[in-house]
């Protein structure tokens, strides 16, 4: 077993969930048709380089962004492009996407190949391979390799939490390819000069704590640290202090501490991508919800309409109320089930009646349950009632806004069912809205 350390204060025991834990992940087949989003990743959208009528192939890049922070995107699948448009996704978001008829063919890009693997070509290569952090977040793997020469880094943080309900597409990760989460531990380690890494994995994961102990008992640069298990285990503050004991300063980062984060079937993924030179084109993505008829854990090309997911699983055994494309604390709800997979999706759950309660929302009561359950030590009733007299300026100066993670804890911990984070999102969203203007 791997060794305990510090716990975060605040967070819920949600109930985990996790029933598709003993799925081993199926590989799904081509679908008829791929829609590629320009946008899959935190930074500068990419643009197309491919029009209508192309023939594209296999890891052939079809958009890029030379800014800093951007991350190149790839085709999953041979065929033509039958379109290059604007499509509306959740969050009321418009998005070039290359639609792709998919030939069957699965014709690889003449151009992988294995990447040089001295450090500047490596670093390079990571950039065009298309890898942004697979927890979530979708920050460009590439960038955090690179920190600015004053930031030592000492430390090497792979998160294994999974803490979110239902999703188990990490912990298969772990389970089928505990060597390849090492082994690319290892390159990011030479890298980016790290000497240390500690892996994270919660408490509820004996198995995957065991393997991956096991696998790395001959190495004495690399433990595993077993985690409370406790939501939002796996945000990055709380597992920084969860596993190093250092935290993060308010607005900082963690390279201001020593600290480099990265997601363990991310390593994973540089591990392959050493060996083939195959670009980001498929996800590991668990798939699960109360309205299924078969949860499983599915390898899926990125840009496979989530219809297709569902129907390779069975389809619905009743309506779903809600489709979320992550977990139920931090995913996003979809509208359309011609959404498509991308490189952050790691979960889709399709919730039935009983596991969506919709409570109407009542008065503030204050009782401070939000507050307590804040990971991050925010006052969530103090942010919602400035949001609700619009007083947004204050939701940053007085309270500390841009601290919150959208973890989501205090909504479910309200028994007056406040509709807290939503009121946090709405008011980041009109802050922006206000730096713009001001710009
Ligand atoms: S948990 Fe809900 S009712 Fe209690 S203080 Fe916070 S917002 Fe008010
Ligand atoms: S205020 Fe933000 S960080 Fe705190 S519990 Fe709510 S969503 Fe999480």
């Amino acid at each position: 077993m791997g060794k305990a350390m510090k716990a975060f204060r605040g967070g819920i025991a949600a109930p985990h969930n996790k029933h598709t834990e003993n799925c081993a992940t199926e590989a799904m087949g081509v679908p008829a048709r791929i829609i590629i989003p320009m946008v899959q990743h935190i930074g500068a959208p990419c643009a197309p380089l491919v029009q209508k009528g192309d023939r594209v192939t296999v890891g052939q890049k079809i958009g890029d962004n030379d800014a800093f922070i951007s991350s190149p995107i790839h085709a999953s699948a041979s065929g033509t492009v039958a379109d290059v448009r604007p499509i509306l996704y959740a969050g009321g978001v418009e998005v070039v996407s290359v639609e792709i008829e998919t030939d069957g063919a699965q014709e690889t890009c003449p151009d992988i190949r294995p990447p040089a693997t001295d450090r500047e070509s490596l670093i390079k290569a990571i950039r065009e391979s298309g890898i942004v952090g697979l927890g979530g977040a979708g920050f460009p793997t590439a960038v955090k390799l690179s920190p600015p020469a004053d930031k030592k880094i000492d430390i090497l943080v792979l998160n294994g939490a999974e803490c979110e309900p239902y999703i188990t597409s990490d912990y298969r990760e772990m389970m089928e390819n505990p060597g390849g989460i090492i082994e690319g531990a290892r390159i990011i380690m030479e890298l980016a000069k790290i000497p240390r890494a500690l892996i994270g994995i919660e408490a509820n994961k004996p198995e995957a704590i065991r393997l991956l102990t096991d696998t790395v008992k001959d190495d004495p640069a690399i433990d595993v640290v077993t985690l409370r298990t406790r939501y939002p285990q796996g945000g990055e503050k709380q597992l920084i202090y969860a596993t190093t004991g250092r935290r993060v300063p308010a607005g900082g980062l963690p390279s201001d501490i020593g600290v480099l984060v990265q997601n363990t079937t991310t390593a994973s993924f540089i591990a392959g991508f050493v060996k083939t030179g195959m670009p980001l084109i498929k996800k590991k993505v668990t798939v699960d919800g109360s309205a299924m008829a078969t949860p499983k854990n599915v390898e899926v090309l990125i840009g496979t309409p989530l219809k297709d997911v569902f129907e390779f699983c069975g389809g619905f055994r009743e309506e779903p109320v809600k489709i979320i494309m992550g977990g139920p604390m931090m995913g996003v709800a979809q509208f359309s089930l011609d959404n498509t997979v991308i490189k952050q999706t790691n979960a889709l759950l399709a919730l039935g009646a009983r596991e969506v309660a919709l409570k109407p929302e009542i008065v503030c009561i204050k009782c401070g349950r939000c507050v307590s359950a804040c990971p991050m030590g925010l006052l969530p009733l103090y942010l919602n009632a400035c949001m609700e007299r619009g007083l947004f300026e204050r939701m940053a100066d007085d309270y500390h806004v841009s601290d919150c993670i959208e973890c989501g804890c205090c909504s479910y911990v309200c028994p007056s069912a406040r509709r807290l984070v939503q009121s946090i999102r709405y008011g980041k969203a009109e802050l922006r809205k206000l730096a713009a203007k001001k710009k």
